[in-house]
């Protein structure tokens, strides 16, 4: 099985006439900005067009799918999936109904939809709609290119992380032609934070522990308690670990559910591999993964584990490390 073409996908979609577009669970900025983007094309295109997620848009990026979604699939839409690497990652329940387009940038990706348009080599998954934007010859108006902006500058970190390339900022110098203001949508994304989201996000920093030249955060039940934020809010905090000089293996344990759920972020390590000894995945310098029925203080033991031989944990891993940094 290998990928489809550009031009292959965009005949598909010329061929539609009613679609659901949904995203992963846990959506993130490109998430919902490839769906909002794939939606808009869509309707371009003559389709009827909805979005659907069982679960609610995160505050931040509502702006960006007016209106709630529809958290079950609409009968008779063709199913078309955005930004998600596993089939059973997707946003909503889908049985019965094969998924028609699976598009995404995860390298990872099996191919579970009829047609896959995946490029691995793309910043972000909105990079990848962009794409059929243009060879669909629909131009990107206002909306779409901020959608479309959304999705690369989040997933690129605001265009700092190793996945950023010419071809991304090619891109943007088109989608800001088309009329996109960096700054708003930075106000919009970054500034719309709570006192408890900082306060989250404040716990789990002060939770983080080195071991040798890994950085791991933690926070559980207690913390959202005592701040009032939310495991999603506390996710946040990942980006501050990284700020550790010498640090080559961050990670971020939230306790969801009664289990764990885990960030793994590197410069140089594969961490996709440490995420898949627990049945996760992701990309090879950002990666996740779920543990059932542990707490992040015990899931934190596996994770060692899991780190032995992968990264440097240092002679005795501890409160601190024992590094001096
Ligand atoms: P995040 O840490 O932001 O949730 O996810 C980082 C990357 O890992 C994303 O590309 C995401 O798709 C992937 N990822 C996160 N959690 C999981 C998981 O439980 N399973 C798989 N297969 N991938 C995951
Ligand atoms: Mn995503
Ligand atoms: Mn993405």
């Amino acid at each position: 099985r290998t990928s489809n073409t550009v031009r292959e996908v965009a005949d598909l979609l010329k061929s539609l006439d009613r679609v659901a577009v949904t995203t992963h669970v846990g959506a993130d900025g490109d998430a919902i900005g490839s769906s909002a983007a794939l939606v808009r094309l869509a309707r371009s295109l003559g389709a009827e067009a909805v979005f659907c997620h069982r679960e609610p848009v995160p505050n931040y990026l509502r702006w960006l799918v007016p209106g709630e979604p529809l958290t079950e699939l609409p009968p008779d839409h063709d199913l078309l999936v955005v930004d998600t690497s596993r089939a059973d990652r997707v946003g909503v329940d889908y049985e019965g109904t094969p998924v028609r387009l699976n598009l995404d940038h995860h390298a990872d990706n099996p191919l579970y939809g009829e047609y896959n348009y995946v490029d691995g080599t793309a910043a972000a998954s909105a990079q990848i709609v962009a794409s059929l934007y243009e060879e669909c010859g629909i131009p990107l108006d206002r909306d779409a290119a901020t959608a479309i902006y959304t999705g690369v500058s989040t997933d690129t970190g605001g265009f700092r992380f190793r996945n950023v390339s010419p071809a991304a900022h090619e891109l943007v110098a088109d989608l800001l032609r088309a009329g996109v203001v960096p700054a708003e949508v930075d106000d919009r994304i970054n500034r719309t934070g709570t006192v408890p989201q900082l306060r989250i996000v404040g716990a789990s920093l002060a939770n983080a522990e080195l071991h040798g030249s890994a950085l791991i955060s933690t926070v559980d039940g207690e913390d959202y308690e005592r701040t009032g934020g939310s495991e999603l809010d506390s996710k946040e905090s990942i980006d501050r670990l990284r700020t550790v000089a010498g640090v080559e293996v961050v990670a971020h344990l939230r306790e969801v559910d009664g289990g764990t759920k885990g960030s793994l972020r590197s410069e140089s390590v594969d961490v996709s591999q440490v995420a898949n000894r627990f049945g996760g995945g992701g990309h090879r310098l950002a990666a996740g993964f779920t543990i059932k029925g542990k707490k992040p203080d015990e899931a934190k033991a596996d994770l060692l584990d899991a780190l032995q031989g992968v990264v440097d944990l240092g002679e005795e891993p501890g409160p601190n490390g024992g590094g001096a940094r």
